[in-house]
């Protein structure tokens, strides 16, 4: 095959294989993917980092090979190798055009006017749903691909599937997102259907305008003539008992009728106070599901699809840095990623490690001097709230040295060791910034901080006497 033809072949290949892999993922993983050669039956795919050649080659390469045999019956393997020049380089512009997906933007948009006309007029403010929401855009890992696969079935078959659907989880974890991806969905596919989204405070004020202006029956009829309702964060009707009633009357008019409800929150039916229990066994009947915060795999994931919507690749070293830094709030990954998209633009050039964590630094990690409750001990047993110094005591004792062991600059793997721990776990229970830890240990660079952080993250993963000592230091300051 000349250069031309292996270039057709490979789109054909992508073609082909674009209807089994979402959209996300495909743009991800195929977006930079180029077919360098095709000699002696085996195909050489070249791809921008070893990240890439050893995800493609776990999840993609047995289909990849497949479709290239079916079209090329002289191809007996493909074998993926690393071409670091594709690195930055932006989108393949021959891409082929994604199957009956309408565009991440435009299909859904359109939903959204319809949605708009339909019912805007006589809904009062009507609060339209975001196009950028969609089920295409979300990223799936094992931490919401519960949840992805209800909201896709309910998007399906609104009415039919769960009713309601209910799903709950942390902040920034989404919810909103995934709400909004089946509104857009249901309207992308019959633009007829009335969808309304509205948060919980939107209702409520909705309803209370409507009480005051004497048009409550109003407010029944255009809330029970919709096909799908939406209503996020729900929690906030703890204390809106009218609201609760109201919404009692519409939730049983819409389900008798088929219609679809969806439903958020920030914890599950049971745990939201002062909710009226004929109401909470409601949200309890259809169908129930967590969104758990992502785990690094999938915040990598993330990482690399929202890189890959702007346009951009990032080194798979700063992915990965940002994947391990950042907490399991995806709109915090995604406000960090988008600061530092904004930086490179500005720059003009790709930054180094070292200036990624400085940048990640300012914007992700404010000093917190107060341990969070989420870690499970806002005050220690030492009496007061857990500080540096508690664990700069604690593990100078778990390892029989004195504290300002620790603080000294001793080099010896004694004392190297302990000291990198005791960083680690200012960063991990403390989430003091790597450089407020530089200074609490002398003045100490940020990047020796990190450094001691990261080292300490793979040891533990291999060292048993190192686990010994982290697990008694993790227990004491419990
Ligand atoms: P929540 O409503 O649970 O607080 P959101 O839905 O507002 O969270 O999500 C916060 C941000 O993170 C949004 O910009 C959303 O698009 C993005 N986001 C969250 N989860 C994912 C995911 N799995 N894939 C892609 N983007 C996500
Ligand atoms: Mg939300």
């Amino acid at each position: 095959m000349d250069e031309r033809e292996l270039k057709d072949y490979w789109h054909g290949v992508l073609r082909a294989l674009q209807p089994t892999i979402k959209r996300a993922e495909f743009l991800t993983w195929f977006g930079n993917t180029n077919a360098q050669s095709c000699e002696g039956g085996q195909l050489i795919l070249a791809v921008p980092t070893m990240f890439y050649q050893s995800w493609i080659n776990t999840k993609y390469l047995p289909l990849i090979t497949a479709e290239a045999k079916k079209l090329n019956n002289e191809i007996q393997s493909v074998k993926v190798v690393v071409d670091s020049t594709l690195v930055g380089q932006k989108k393949e512009s021959g891409l082929p055009p994604v199957r009956n997906n309408p565009p991440v933007d435009g299909g859904a948009a359109k939903g959204t006017q319809f949605s708009r006309k339909e019912i805007g007029g006589d809904m009062g403010e009507l609060t339209s749903l975001n196009p950028r929401y969609t089920l295409d855009s979300f990223v799936v890992g094992q931490e919401n691909q519960l949840a992805f696969a209800a909201a896709k079935a309910v998007a399906n078959n609104p009415g039919e599937a769960y009713n309601p659907l209910f799903i709950y989880g942390g902040v920034g974890l989404g919810k909103t997102h995934l709400l909004q991806a089946i509104g857009n969905a249901v309207l992308s596919k019959n633009a007829r259907k009335r969808v309304y989204y509205a948060t919980s405070e939107e209702f409520t004020n909705e309803y209370i305008g409507m009480v005051q202006k004497k048009r409550a029956s109003h407010f029944k009829e255009k809330y029970r003539n919709l096909d799908v309702l939406i209503v996020d964060d729900v929690q906030f009707w703890s204390r809106a008992e009218q609201t609760q009633v109201e919404f009692f009357h519409t939730f049983n008019a819409l389900y008798e009728s088929g219609k679809q409800i969806v439903l958020s929150s920030d914890r599950p039916p049971r745990e939201i106070a002062n909710l009226e229990q004929r109401l909470r066994s409601r949200f309890e009947m259809g169908m129930l599901v967590d969104i758990q915060p992502p785990l690094y795999e999938t915040r990598l994931a993330i990482l690399i699809t929202k890189c890959q919507e702007k346009g951009h690749l990032l080194s798979q070293e700063i992915l990965e840095y940002i994947a391990n830094n950042s907490g399991s709030n995806v709109r915090e990954l995604v406000g960090v990623l988008t600061s530092l998209l904004a930086h490179i633009d500005l720059q003009g050039k790709m930054p180094s490690l070292e200036d990624v964590a400085h940048l990640f630094e300012r914007s992700m990690k404010p000093e917190k001097a107060v341990v969070p409750s989420s870690s499970g001990y806002g005050v220690s047993p030492i009496g007061h709230t857990l500080n540096e110094k508690d664990i700069l005591n604690l593990t100078a004792d778990e390892f029989s040295l004195a504290p300002d062991d620790l603080l000294s600059d001793v080099r010896k793997r004694e004392i190297l060791v302990p000291r990198q721990l005791a960083m680690y776990f200012m960063r991990e229970e403390l989430q003091l910034s790597f450089e407020r830890i530089g200074e609490i240990f002398g003045g100490k660079n940020h990047t020796t901080v990190m450094h001691a952080c990261q080292k300490i993250e793979e040891q533990i993963k291999k060292d048993k006497v190192l686990v010994k000592h982290y697990n008694a230091i993790k227990r004491t300051l419990r």
